[in-house]
């Protein structure tokens, strides 16, 4: 276990999900006192000496948190999704950083007879579990290329026919003339706990997740 006995650690990334998660923390009494963006401290200070915030990879948050680095952090289901979600307790949905998981193609690919003909799609995505699973439950072949960013490339470039990717406002589709074709789910950002710091630390815990609740509206 990386941190102390009375240190609540929170792992969060930069960027929409450090941005959405300020109100929350501050529901809680909770001040972050530096700016991941300014700052390159990845352990940043907060108002309550015995509150911590760690700066890492969207990706790596629940590996963090599995594994007791830090206490407790935030992560989207799309994440909790690809990268597995063993031995981490979740007791709230934030309903923060909002989006879908959606196919897009080119606007000039015509994916519904690709699909009703039987072809065998080649998908680029990062979410390659996501992918495999939704393709495998409509009986619908595909080549899977693992992607880490900027997927809207790959159909305009002819490496791929479909990408998966997480969609907002559908700007960034519109604007690379791609179109999206199938929702696959919606995605928000979780809470996520380690088990065993919520055992010795329960109360400060406890308090946050009941805050955290409250601000979201919801009940812990
Ligand atoms: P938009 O143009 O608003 O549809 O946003 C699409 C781009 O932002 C894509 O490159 C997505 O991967 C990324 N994106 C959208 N929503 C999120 C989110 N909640 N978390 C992380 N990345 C996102």
């Amino acid at each position: 276990m990386g941190s102390d006995r009375k240190m609540i650690t929170l792992a969060l990334s930069k960027g929409r999900i450090f941005e959405e998660t300020l109100p929350l923390l501050r529901a809680a009494g909770i001040e972050v006192l530096e700016d991941p963006d300014k700052s390159r401290k990845l352990i940043l200070p907060t108002s309550q000496n015995d509150v911590r915030v760690l700066v890492v990879r969207a990706t790596d948050v629940p590996t963090y948190v599995q594994y007791g680095g830090a206490d407790l952090g935030i992560t989207g289901k799309d994440t909790l999704l690809e990268h597995g979600s063993q031995g981490l307790y979740q007791p709230l949905d934030l309903r923060i950083a909002k989006c879908r998981i959606s196919v897009a193609v080119r606007t000039d690919f015509d994916y519904v007879s690709a699909v009703r003909q039987g072809s065998r799609l080649t998908v680029a995505t990062k979410y390659v579990a996501i992918a495999r699973d939704f393709f495998a439950a409509k009986g619908v072949h595909v080549d899977l290329i693992k992607l880490y960013g900027s997927m809207e490339l790959a159909p305009l470039v002819g490496l791929a026919d479909a990408i998966v990717d997480l969609v907002s406002t559908g700007n960034t589709l519109k604007a690379n003339h791609l179109v999206e074709v199938e929702h696959i789910m919606d995605i928000s950002s979780r809470l996520v706990v380690n088990q065993a710091a919520l055992k010795l630390k329960q109360a400060p815990i406890r308090r946050i997740i009941e805050a955290f609740a409250s601000a979201v509206g919801q009940e812990s």
